[in-house]
């Protein structure tokens, strides 16, 4: 069969740095795995649009291009990866990003006899991340990403999929993007050497093309055991 993995499960944590393409192969991968897409980064944007109490803790960070804290992080993920819908498994994308966090994700799965068949690390220059991240459109509604130059939408400032507009996001500012990736190899790099000891680790070459680090994942999900 085409899908190997289709009636099995799969556990994966997409790692890279801010504008590495995570959530341009999210999209894809759990469509094709069907399983859920977790994005902490989108959970806080829902928060925030919807004035919860943990949007507006979350909201001050996040435009500064800091993490938000551990504590309003780990039980917010937890919480979620108790629901039904991720017993076939779960594709997290932005979490965790500290190794606090990925201690309190192995916790978890361990006392509920899990573990993570994959950690996709996918690997891009600075340089191609303020690229990319400065040029990034989203969609409000549906949140599809584009970029002006690499990923144009059919109709500038429209959504293909959904028809809805598209905006820039409050962080994708040069100055934002910067703090961004100063976060992410201080505190979300030492994330690399904590899953290749744990020997779940596989790196791909971000800057290939879509279709060629998507084909690159599948194929190694399927050499995983
Ligand atoms: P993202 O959409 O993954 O780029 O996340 C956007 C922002 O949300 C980050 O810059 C952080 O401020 C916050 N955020 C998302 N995920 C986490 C996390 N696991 N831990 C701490 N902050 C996070």
């Amino acid at each position: 069969r085409g899908t190997q993995r289709r009636d099995e499960m799969l556990r994966a944590v997409l790692l890279g740095p801010p504008g590495a393409g995570k959530g341009t192969q999210a999209v894809r991968l759990v469509e094709k795995y069907e399983i859920p897409h977790i994005s902490t980064g989108d959970i806080f944007r829902k928060n925030i649009k919807e004035g919860t109490e943990l949007g507006k803790k979350a909201q001050e960070y996040m435009n500064a291009g800091a993490l938000v804290p551990d504590e309003l992080v780990v039980d917010l993920v937890k919480d979620r990866l108790q629901q039904d819908d991720c017993k076939n498994g779960f594709l997290l994308d932005g979490f965790p990003r500290t190794i606090f966090q990925a201690e309190k994700l192995d916790e978890f799965l361990s006392e509920s006899n899990l573990k993570m068949d994959i950690v996709i690390n996918l690997q891009v220059e600075k340089e191609a991340l303020i690229k990319r991240l400065t040029g990034r459109r989203v969609c409000k509604d549906c949140g599809a990403s584009y970029h002006i130059v690499n990923i144009p939408p059919k109709k500038e400032g429209v959504c293909d999929i959904c028809g809805g507009e598209l905006i820039q996001r409050k962080d994708d500012n040069i100055e934002t993007v910067e703090n961004r990736i100063n976060v992410y190899e201080e505190q979300t790099a030492p994330l690399i050497g904590y899953y290749k000891e744990a020997g779940s680790l596989v790196d791909f070459d971000g800057e290939a093309s879509l279709d060629e680090v998507f084909d690159a994942i599948v194929q190694a999900i399927g050499e995983q055991e």
